[in-house]
């Protein structure tokens, strides 16, 4: 998932980098000040793909929301400039900076390994037997409890 989201982030941001030098050429040349700075909001919209890349394996929640930034300037300018395209890159945005979300999940299996050590810890308590003196835990086995020196004459029956 984070692979993909990286390689797609780099292709577009290519993509985008280019059609926005484009544009801003097209604009200076047309003498459009509109126009060019529409390519300049191209040219950072396509700063936060690659932001948003290259976060993605150590950050992905800072990844999305470089994509989610890049989405909300990108459908902005696509909807009141002459760039209309960058509604469309706002809008891919939006996918990757969701695709960036999901992929916070993803390490639930390292979760789960983390868990089985305190949950052999919790078994091994389970087994011990509590002093009926100072309810600390000791060894099943004791015959004196190693806190208050309690004589266990019994042995515990739920041990
Ligand atoms: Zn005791």
């Amino acid at each position: 998932m984070r692979i993909a989201v990286i390689v797609i982030s780099l292709v577009l941001m290519v993509l985008l980098f280019a059609q926005s030098c484009t544009v801003t050429a097209g604009g200076s040349l047309a003498e459009d000040e509109s126009i060019s700075s529409a390519g300049a909001v191209g040219l950072l919209v396509a700063f936060l793909f690659l932001l948003g890349g290259a976060f993605v394996m150590g950050m992905p929640r800072l990844s999305a929301a470089m994509f989610w930034i890049a989405a909300f300037i990108g459908i902005l300018a696509g909807l009141t400039t002459e760039f209309a395209d960058l509604l469309i890159w706002g809008v891919v945005a939006v996918v990757l900076g969701i695709m960036a979300r999901l992929s916070v999940r993803a390490p639930a299996t390292d979760a789960v390994a983390a868990d089985e050590a305190p949950a052999e810890q919790r078994a091994e308590l389970t087994r011990m037997k509590v002093c009926p003196e100072c309810a600390e835990r000791v060894q099943p086995a004791a015959k004196v409890c190693r806190f208050c020196g309690f004589r266990f004459v019994d042995p515990e029956p739920a041990a």
